[in-house]
């Protein structure tokens, strides 16, 4: 366990700000600062930070915490590994404890150093004499030597259990070296053998470079032509992006990501001196990896092989990055099938020059539409303007709609008004149902939930508060899930009133609604002076309650009288009166 005082002196030197201002462009706004949600996807910004409470909580989807839970979220990382980051850039030393948060830490603990031993076994082998095949591969590649190290590119050998043997030799258990991916049990249950045999292998490492998985390619004939590593408790497919490890200070700096295809796509590209470059993992691309783009890319560049596979790819990417707020370009070229081919044959300066021009998704998917149709003729002028105008009606920027139409209305040779008009007609039943839609979905909150939630963010704020919230109200006078347990730790919780309280409450707290709940009720709104919120709040929490028992009492009044019970009518109206007066 690290200790208690260094956890609150890292988190009282490290400033909230700071930290999420290199995820996250902030602005500062009254007391606060505002920003896209990097937590889902968003328009407006609902993302708060508050340097005086060192906290954060996002008003769209309830995202909340301290700096430790930010780090935790958003790098995918234990809190020891945040306590240990923040440390670093204080430059105070916080050993890394392997085992103590739990099996789930260490379990993953052992695959990383498991992959780890891994990779270095598969280095080797590419430098050892066994390894010439894959060296032989990637100089007929054109790649050097330089970057094949840059990226850790490795050979598997061609045999059945060579790496098997040589981790069993590294002390690690034959259950684990499954779990990592990296052996097949034998069918006949007798034994394990390698996975990746003979092929040169790519190591795929998550954002603090730890390897995670493997991707091989085959050295000879065998199929698959590419082999991955399959999902593991460290590797997550669909939220893993090879080379993102060195891609992310240059796409932090450029705002904008390049996507390629393949594995040798991004090691090319890197190597002819674009650093900003990375490729989904053999899959379609997923919005939980444009999520996680978006954390340092406000435009993801599709370079995507230049056939018609490709540009159906690059397509659903574009929609994909769209919905998830960014903007998507797309890359053409001619006379080469992919980034690693281009730069082959016209030099770095063309890909780079196809990444420059790239088209804005809009042109790219109207120039893709209007190719379908026969534009000499009148149908086919009819229907691309049908489809054009389905692909103008998804673009929320009215400008840029406005600009695309009068473009499009060139090339059919009609008015600009027509084909905004064809927008308007076929947007108008869409929109009719995200009005229903959000009619549902809002719901009004009670204003005694709003009393509970204001006196717990008072009292988690402002020492004494909860002392003399006590002398008022009980923990069940919270009736809320998240109020009554956060109630619990503040009423029960032996806090030290000197010490900053809220972090103090957030740190007791187990359950992450609570956490959420705590930082939203701390961020929000204040309405009046503490003094007053605190007696409104008290009062709305009595009224309310005194207002439920009455309709009990009347209740059980009107059971009585069905049962002719004369003595227990006569208690309940004496309790009434006593409730009401
Ligand atoms: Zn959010």
């Amino acid at each position: 366990m690290i200790p208690r005082e260094l956890i609150e002196d890292i988190r009282n030197r490290s400033d909230i700000v700071q930290v999420i201002s290199e995820y996250v462009p902030l602005k500062k706004r009254g007391r606060s600062y505002l920003g896209l949600c990097p937590f889902h996807s968003e328009k407006t910004a609902s993302f708060t930070v508050s340097q005086e409470k060192q906290l954060f909580h996002c008003f769209g989807c309830g995202e909340g915490g301290n700096v430790f839970s930010f780090l935790m979220k958003i790098e995918g990382i234990s809190f020891a590994e945040a306590a240990a980051e923040l440390g670093e850039k204080l430059g105070v030393k916080v050993s890394q404890p392997l085992a103590s948060s739990g099996v789930s830490t260490s379990e993953k603990e052992r695959l990383y150093s498991t992959m780890l031993l891994a990779a270095r076994f598969f280095r080797a082998a590419f430098e050892a004499e066994a390894g010439r095949p894959a060296r032989d591969y990637l100089a007929g590649r054109g790649v050097n030597e330089a970057a094949a190290k840059t990226f850790g590119l490795g050979y598997a050998p061609h045999s059945w259990d060579s790496l098997f043997k040589h981790l069993i030799g590294r002390g690690v258990a034959p259950a684990v070296i499954e779990r990592a991916g990296l052996v097949l049990a034998r069918e006949n249950q007798d034994g394990y053998y390698d996975r990746f045999r003979h092929r040169l292998i790519f190591p795929v490492c998550d954002l603090r470079g730890r390897v995670i998985a493997f991707s091989g390619r085959a050295l000879d004939d065998s199929e698959p032509k590419y082999l991955n590593s399959p999902e593991t408790p460290v590797y997550q497919k669909g939220e893993t992006l090879f080379g993102l490890n060195l891609a992310r200070e240059a796409v932090k700096k450029e705002k904008t990501a390049v996507l390629v295809e393949g594995n040798l796509d991004t090691v090319s590209v890197h190597q002819g001196g674009r650093l900003n470059v990375t490729a989904p993992l053999g899959t379609a691309l997923t919005a939980a990896q444009c999520k996680l783009l978006g954390r340092f890319a406000d435009t993801l560049v599709l370079a995507f092989d230049a056939d018609a596979a490709g540009e159906a790819a690059a397509e659903r990417s574009a929609e994909i990055i769209r919905s998830q707020g960014l903007k998507a370009r797309i890359a053409v070229w001619t006379g080469a099938k992919d980034p690693d081919e281009l730069i082959k044959k016209q030099g770095a300066g063309a890909f780079d020059q196809a990444v420059a021009q790239a088209l804005p998704y809009l042109e790219f998917k109207l120039r893709r539409v209007l190719a379908r149709f026969r534009l000499d003729e009148i149908e086919g002028r009819s229907q691309a303007l049908r489809e054009t105008a389905r692909v103008l009606g998804g673009e929320p920027d009215d400008f840029a709609r406005q600009e695309y139409a009068r473009s499009v209305a060139a090339r059919l040779k009609v008015e600009p008004e027509t084909v905004l008009t064809e927008v308007k007609r076929q947007s108008y039943y869409d929109r009719g149902n995200e009005k229903d839609l959000r009619r549902v979905t809002e719901k009004p909150g009670s204003r005694r939930a709003a009393a509970e939630k204001q006196l717990l963010a008072l009292a988690a704020a402002v020492p004494g508060i909860a002392t003399e919230l006590k002398r008022e109200l009980t923990v069940q006078d919270f009736t809320g899930p998240e109020a009554g347990r956060i109630a619990a730790v503040l009423f029960n919780g032996a806090l030290d009133e000197s010490a900053e309280l809220s972090h103090q409450v957030l740190a007791r707290l187990t359950d992450e609604a609570d956490q959420r709940y705590l930082t939203g009720a701390l961020l929000g709104e204040q309405l009046g002076n503490p003094a007053e919120l605190l007696r409104d709040c008290i009062a709305v929490i009595k009224n309310d309650g005194a207002r439920r028992r009455i309709e009990a009492l009347k209740q059980e009044l009107k059971e009585a009288e069905q049962r002719r019970d004369g003595p227990k009518i006569r208690e309940l109206i004496a309790a009434l009166k006593n409730e009401i007066y």
